[in-house]
């Protein structure tokens, strides 16, 4: 089951921090590592601070854009130390293990972790099902990379560990990937882009509002079916208009 969760570091610019992330994966028995983009190479440092858990270095995915490290997950949490323009659903830790183990079962879970200095983007983190936040310090609140990927981790594995001491793994439904959503996210911006609800020239925040919308929903994947049949039916619609 932990084999299902991948650890996400996006554009990581510290070669000690990719090595420390990977040991504090090893150490809650997490062996998935994926870079997005890194802004740094891996090296000996990297090797350093790996120590026992090279191998988790070594087996790393390197892919151009997030959109590539996600697209055959079924949820994907983004963490964050801080809050950003738009409220998304949020998990402490424990509930961000809890969470992750339980849908290891049906689906891929990929939690995300974002630069030294700035952080996941808005862009990336409205790419998330939900975000985790460990409420540190208000005053200081921004952990070290590798001591945040530590303390999502440590939850994870209490979250398996409760689960193999009960044996049981709650149902979850069948959720669409990210891959789906996406192309359902574009069919809707197209299809309203066409009816002219969407300014082309202005777009505002309506996409970023209905991405909320329906990460609070979370359509199954046959209610997302029906949604993008309900496009379809006014594309058609619009066609036969023109005629
Ligand atoms: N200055 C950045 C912090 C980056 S710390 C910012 O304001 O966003 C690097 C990464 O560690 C973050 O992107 C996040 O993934 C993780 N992280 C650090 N502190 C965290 C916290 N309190 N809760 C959740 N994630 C945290």
């Amino acid at each position: 089951m932990l084999d299902k969760i991948s650890v996400v570091l996006v554009g990581t610019s510290h070669p000690g921090n990719i090595g420390s992330a990977a040991r504090a994966m090893k150490v809650m028995g997490l062996t998935n590592l994926i870079l997005v983009d890194p802004a740094c190479e891996i090296d000996e440092k990297t090797y350093a601070l790996a120590a026992g858990a090279a191998d988790v270095v070594e087996n790393a995915k390197i892919v151009p854009t997030l959109d590539e490290a996600i697209a055959d997950c079924g949820l994907v949490v983004g963490s964050s130390a801080r809050s950003r323009t738009l409220e998304w659903p949020q998990l402490d830790p424990r509930e961000c293990g809890i969470k992750s183990i339980a849908e290891a079962n049906q689906h891929k879970v990929a939690i995300l972790f974002g630069r030294e200095r700035t952080g996941l983007t808005n862009e990336e983190l409205q790419r998330c099902h939900c975000h985790v936040y460990i409420p540190a310090n208000p005053e200081y609140s921004s952990l070290n990379l590798a001591m945040a990927v530590q303390t999502v981790s440590y939850e994870v594995r209490m979250a398996f560990l409760e689960q193999q001491k009960h044996g049981k793994t709650a149902a979850v439904e069948a959720y669409p990937r990210v891959q789906e959503l996406e192309m359902f996210y574009e069919h809707l911006e197209k299809v309203t882009t066409q009816t002219q609800f969407i300014n082309k020239n202005h777009p505002g925040m309506v996409m970023a509002k209905l991405r909320r919308l329906f990460t609070r929903a979370r359509p199954e994947a046959q209610e997302l079916n029906i949604l993008r049949g309900i496009l379809s039916s006014v594309e058609k619609s619009l066609e036969y208009k023109d005629k």
